[in-house]
């Protein structure tokens, strides 16, 4: 298709928004997936998305559709993923395009993350088509939000489109209008190709295959490509456009989108953000855009069952494949055994690749509590990176630095006062406000990111009723007040239960741990105190009183092998005890006590 009759967009939305069904409602539409083969969710393919109705890995689809003329264009439509742990690939995705579609409940009005994707598009330049979707619900009020999107991005409150992706009713109006006003793309088609990678997927029958938008000349099959961020060279087996099901094609040029497959399988060899060239003829320069996606969120990733250890590791192996920004490697912990430390890019990466290790691969996981990077300075003026509170330095510390995040909150005026005491308890610095109309207020915020890994989402939902949206990005690092708190069982550190912690909240966290754990510790044969410690500072303590278990006692001075058979049962008992110096401790107690039951 010669560039000037092609479109690229994508649909940016907060989530639950409806952009899924919309796309579903497009397909139909265009004729690309016949009524009888439509599920609800088309292009969501991983099982959890479709349960959890969220889009994790963007996919693109090419649709056939025609102006009033009667002249047929291609639309690639870039379905984005819409949170913000995977705001890299969403902007990946964004770059890809010449448009957006700016997605709006017309019953709940802009959103935290209507915004972060609304700020990525106009970075890229995007020309916005401003949607109300859901205008079939008996409370959408479209007049009061056309209003609101029409205050936020220009324009006129009769310029924002009304659809129900539901319905149908203005799909087809919709498409015209992106015709219409998104600009056709534009690039030299006689110049060294460049494509730009948006996405990489592993597929257990074709290896990966790769996601590209062209920017410039032509890649054809059995051409050999470039990577121009690393120098690796491959075949290229397949081209083709996805209409949904891959169609192979003979080759692509300026603007259009679609895949590539190498036979590669693992996409750590063909990276979201890298520009793909031909080996002979390389481009000289790479576009703009590649970044190696950052774990911010840390966490041990443990077996239930100790003998499960190799599966996990051959699962963390496959899930890699398909998930270049997951990081591990092997780690033991006195409490739990053998497992892996794990780096994720945010909390619902960590949940979702933790539910995916239990459903994919049968496996039973125990998941330390999530832990930011830190940079630690000692008094010698050496800095350490931890992510993992038992690598504390020990020893004077000079400073301690976090990561920071700039938290942007959405919702109705009246939680202003409830949110903005919760940020106040999460060390949050208030950099502004805003009211979005007459009642929607913005609240920006710097704050520590490791306040908001734990349960500030949840609380934010149940302080406002389930009203509030919440988005926030990465805003450098800051120094704090922060103290290693160790919890100490007959004087020995259980690594699993140190944690780093601001001082002000380090006794409230050793009054909560050494009262779970003396609750859940069984009695032991002589006393056993827990105690919370900041360095050699004890903080908090509890004791476990001693029992005398001795099952010997029972037939003193009597036979012989009904003695062993004691001894033997009592060590059947030990197998799932872990030794905390000579305190024994059943895992469970260890697991319980982590997941806070
Ligand atoms: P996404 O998270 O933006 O992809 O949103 P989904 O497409 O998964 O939709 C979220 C929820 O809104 C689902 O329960 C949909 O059935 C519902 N929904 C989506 N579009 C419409 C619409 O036009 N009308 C109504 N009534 N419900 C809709
Ligand atoms: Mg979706």
């Amino acid at each position: 298709t010669p560039s000037e009759f092609i479109r690229n967009f994508c649909i940016i939305a907060h989530i639950d928004h409806g952009k899924s069904t919309l796309a579903d409602r497009m397909l139909g539409i265009t004729g690309i997936v016949a009524n009888r083969d439509m599920r609800a969710q088309y292009l969501d393919r991983m099982d959890i998305e479709r349960e959890r109705g969220i889009t994790i890995k963007s996919q693109a689809v090419r649709m056939p559709w025609s102006d009033e003329g009667g002249q047929s264009y291609a639309l690639n439509m870039i379905d984005t993923p819409g949170h913000v742990d995977f705001s890299y690939e969403v902007s990946r995705s964004l770059a890809a395009c010449e448009g957006a579609i700016l997605l709006v409940d017309a019953a709940q009005g802009i959103e935290a993350q209507t915004l972060a994707n609304l700020y990525l598009a106009m970075e890229n330049d995007l020309t916005i088509i401003p949607v109300l979707n859901k205008i079939d619900l008996p409370a959408a009020d479209p007049d009061k939000y056309a209003l609101e999107l029409a205050n936020l991005i220009g324009g006129k409150p009769e310029d924002v489109l009304r659809v129900s992706g539901k319905t149908g009713m203005g799909v087809e109006a919709l498409l015209d209008r992106v015709i219409r006003d998104i600009p056709a793309p534009v690039g030299n088609v006689d110049a060294e190709p460049r494509a730009m990678i948006f996405d990489s997927v592993y597929d257990a029958y074709r290896g990966v295959v790769t996601y590209v938008r062209m920017v410039d000349g032509t890649l054809k099959p059995r051409e050999r490509l470039q990577m121009m961020s690393t120098g690796t060279t491959h075949d290229l087996l397949e081209i083709g456009v996805s209409s949904p099901e891959p169609v192979p094609s003979k080759g692509l040029s300026v603007g259009e989108v679609g895949y590539l497959i190498t036979g590669v399988k693992d996409v750590r060899l063909s990276k979201v953000g890298d520009t793909v060239t031909h080996a002979q003829k390389p481009a000289t320069e790479a576009l703009p855009g590649y970044t190696d996606p950052k774990p911010m969120v840390f966490s041990g990733l443990y077996p239930i069952d100790g003998s499960d250890y190799p599966i996990l590791r051959e699962a963390l192996d496959k899930l890699k494949l398909s998930d270049a920004a997951l990081n591990y490697e092997p780690e033991t912990s006195v409490a739990l055994g053998f497992g892996f430390r794990c780096g994720f890019l945010g909390l619902l990466h960590l949940e979702i690749i933790t539910e995916r290790l239990e459903r994919e691969f049968g496996l039973n996981l125990i998941a330390t509590a999530p832990s930011v990077i830190y940079e630690v300075t000692t008094e010698d003026r050496k800095t350490v990176t931890v992510t993992n509170p038992s690598e504390f330095p020990t020893g004077k510390i000079h400073a301690v630095s976090e990561p920071m995040v700039r938290v942007a909150i959405l919702a109705p005026k009246d939680y202003v006062g409830t949110i903005m005491e919760l940020c106040q308890s999460r060390r949050g610095a208030l950099l502004g406000m805003d009211y979005l109309g007459e009642d929607r207020v913005e609240l920006r915020y710097n704050m520590p990111l490791a306040e908001i890994v734990f349960d500030f989402f949840d609380h934010l939902k149940s302080r406002t009723q389930g009203y509030a949206s919440l988005d926030y990005e990465p805003s450098g690092e800051q120094e704090a007040d922060l103290v290693k708190v160790d919890i100490l069982l007959q004087g020995e550190a259980v690594d699993a239960f140190s944690a780093i912690v601001h001082r002000d909240n380090a006794y409230s966290y050793g009054v909560l741990m050494t009262e779970r754990l003396s609750k859940l510790i069984p009695r032991q044969q002589f006393e056993v105190p827990i105690q919370a410690a900041i360095g050699a500072r004890i903080i908090a303590r509890e004791s476990i009183r001693a029992i005398r278990k001795d099952v010997l006692a029972k037939c003193y001075g009597g036979d012989i092998s009904r003695k062993r058979k004691l001894l033997e049962k009592q060590k059947e008992g030990k197998k799932r005890m872990k030794m905390v110096g000579r305190v024994e401790v059943p895992q469970e107690a260890f697991i319980a006590a982590l997941s806070g039951d």
